[in-house]
């Protein structure tokens, strides 16, 4: 196996990362336009419940006015009829009367339906003034999770960006411009492995001397899969390039494993 193919793996494997990272971190921004769109949804909900009770308040003073006025026309009628000297015109005047206490009557069972009316937007207001207090203790925690999320993400982006370039340094120029051109377009697909004389990338068979040439230590020649195109790697034998931690703990295991 070429010597460079363990970072090309280890570089596939953060490229894949990173491009996970990018997507929830490209993502953060519409949650919080979403929770505000809820939060603004919340408070204009309550604005227009408030809109339709004061609505409903102007309408029920206006309807006793007017309730008021013909009761003042009634008062007025009956004062005349004492003074009327025909009969017809207190006749008339009986049914101006009649007339005007009709009218009250009737504006006066539109006060009533409008306080019941009225009664029914009080109960939205409050109902709509609870959800929005709920909305804004829900809203206030999710942007401060997206908030803490952004920090976490953005520095889980700048370090795996680091060991990439660090990975990346160790690779020759060639491959990696081979890798980088596999990448474009195929994206976090360029390393397969060959288990049991196959591409694991695409499914097709590899030639058994293909395959036999990259289990060889020294073999430096890359092959690619003339299925899929992908670089193509064994892990048997692989010489993992792991941090260092991680490869002395995995040396600590080879020696209790050989003991
Ligand atoms: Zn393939």
């Amino acid at each position: 196996m070429h010597p460079a193919i363990p970072h090309l793996v280890d570089l596939q494997q953060l490229d894949q990362r990173i491009a996970t990272l990018h997507a929830e971190f490209d993502g953060l921004p519409k949650r919080f336009r979403e929770a505000d769109a809820k939060l603004n949804g919340a408070k204009s909900a309550v604005a227009s419940a408030k809109e339709a009770h004061t609505h409903a308040q102007t309408q029920r003073k206006k309807l006793e006015l007017d309730v008021e006025q013909w009761k003042e026309r009634a008062k007025k009628y009956r004062g005349q009829s004492s003074s009327v000297k025909t009969n017809e015109a207190y006749k008339a005047l009986q049914q101006e009367i009649a007339n005007a206490e009709r009218e009250a009557a009737k504006l006066e069972d539109l006060v009533l339906e409008q306080m019941m009316a009225a009664e029914d937007v009080e109960h939205r207001v409050k109902h709509v003034e609870a959800d929005l207090k709920e909305v804004e203790s829900a809203v206030g925690a999710e942007k401060k999770q997206i908030e803490v999320q952004y920090n976490e993400k953005k520095k889980k982006l700048e370090t795996a960006t680091t060991q990439r370039a660090q990975i990346a340094a160790k690779v020759p120029e060639d491959l990696l411009e081979l890798y980088s051109r596999i990448s474009r377009r195929h994206p976090g697909a360029v390393m397969a492995e060959v288990r049991e004389d196959q591409c694991r990338s695409c499914g097709m068979r590899v030639l058994p001397h293909v395959v036999q040439v990259l289990r060889t230590e020294t073999n430096e020649e890359v092959f690619r899969c003339e299925t899929c195109g992908c670089v193509l790697y064994t892990l048997e034998p692989i010489p993992h390039a792991a941090p260092a931690a991680d490869a002395a703990a995995a040396s600590a295991d080879e020696t209790t494993r050989s003991e």
